[in-house]
């Protein structure tokens, strides 16, 4: 449990706090237990007093985006998660065909943003259901489209809540990862460059992309997206759905029948549920194909 006057200094910043706060109100997966303490911060003061607040008094603290990467721990979550809101949800035109946008904003705004400025180059992102702060931290992607094509720098507040910058190549982007990946900076706002386009073009390529989605997804029921990453050479679905995984249920988990690299709260699943069937199909799929899944959803919380 956070201490109550901790919780008292963080309601004195321009946050809202929310104390013992179910995660699974939180997460795309519907799973999760309590957090001791969830605040959502709407500016960078406020975010560096907190983060500050939080060094000082050891109080661990994890950023949260919009919950559709990570596996919350049925046994919740120690200490404080931090929300990106009022300021970090800003998108502008900072300069000739350049979006600067708030970490804390959806994918789905910037995409559509992108398009009333005639802008085009973030169509792949449109049905990523993650905050422009999550995309950048794993460099998201879709049919050939990463965040790596299009996102030009990421200004950051450090632990120490100092603000600075990362641009170019020392973003350092590949697959699924970015020069943040597993650090704890906390990514306020990113640039995007991208090229003029008319509106009609890019809304047609939205929506094929959207339509490629939901044959293929299993976009209505509670996920995480694809749960394995890419493995060297092969496809995750394919090699599970060779292993005759498909449908395969654990608890209320199950390996998604319309779509095998996704795993589905068919019914009330915990995270446990989850782990086993993750740990389930990384056996069967080594046994059977000699591959080793990595995951990519990441596991948050107490142990
Ligand atoms: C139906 C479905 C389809 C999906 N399709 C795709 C797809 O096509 N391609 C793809 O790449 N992904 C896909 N995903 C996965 C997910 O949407 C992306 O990984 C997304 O980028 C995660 O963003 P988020 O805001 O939800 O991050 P979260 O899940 O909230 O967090 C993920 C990680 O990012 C960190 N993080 C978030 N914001 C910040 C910040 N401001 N500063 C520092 N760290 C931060 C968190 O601490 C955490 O470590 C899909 C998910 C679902 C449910």
């Amino acid at each position: 449990m956070l201490d109550s006057k901790y919780i008292e200094l963080i309601r004195k910043e321009n946050t809202m706090v929310y104390s013992d706060e179910p995660m699974d109100k939180h997460t795309s997966f519907r799973i999760g237990g309590n957090a001791d303490c969830l605040c959502e911060v709407k500016d960078t003061v406020s975010l560096k007093n907190i983060i500050r607040l939080c060094r000082e008094n050891s109080i661990p603290y994890f950023i949260l985006g919009l919950g559709s990467n990570i596996l919350v721990s049925d046994k919740g979550i120690d200490g404080l998660v931090i929300k990106l809101g009022g300021e970090f949800n800003e998108i502008s035109l900072s300069e000739d065909n350049i979006i600067r946008c708030g970490a804390g904003s959806t994918l789905a705004r910037l995409c559509v943003f992108a398009r009333s400025m005639s802008l085009g180059g973030l169509e792949f992102a449109w049905g990523i259901p993650g905050s422009v702060g999550g995309a950048i931290y794993m460099n998201a992607g879709a049919y050939d489209g990463e965040i790596k094509n299009v996102a030009i720098s990421a200004e950051y507040m450090d632990n120490n809540g100092n603000v600075r910058v990362y641009s170019g190549d020392d973003l350092d982007f590949s697959y699924r990862h970015s020069v943040f990946t597993d650090t704890d900076n906390i990514i306020l706002n990113a640039s995007f460059r991208l090229v003029p386009e008319s509106q009609d073009k890019i809304t047609e390529r939205m929506q094929e992309l959207m339509d490629r989605r939901k044959a293929k997804q299993p976009i209505n029921h509670p996920s995480a997206g694809s749960v394995f990453k890419r493995p060297q050479g092969y496809y995750a679905a394919a090699l599970i759905e060779e292993c005759g995984l498909k449908g395969f249920t654990i608890g209320g988990a199950q390996v998604s029948p319309k779509h095998s690299g996704f795993i589905v709260n068919d019914h009330n699943a915990s995270a446990e549920d989850v782990l086993k069937l993750i740990e389930h199909i990384k056996k069967v799929v080594m046994e059977e194909k000699n591959v080793d899944l990595c995951c990519e959803v990441k596991f948050i919380g107490r142990q």
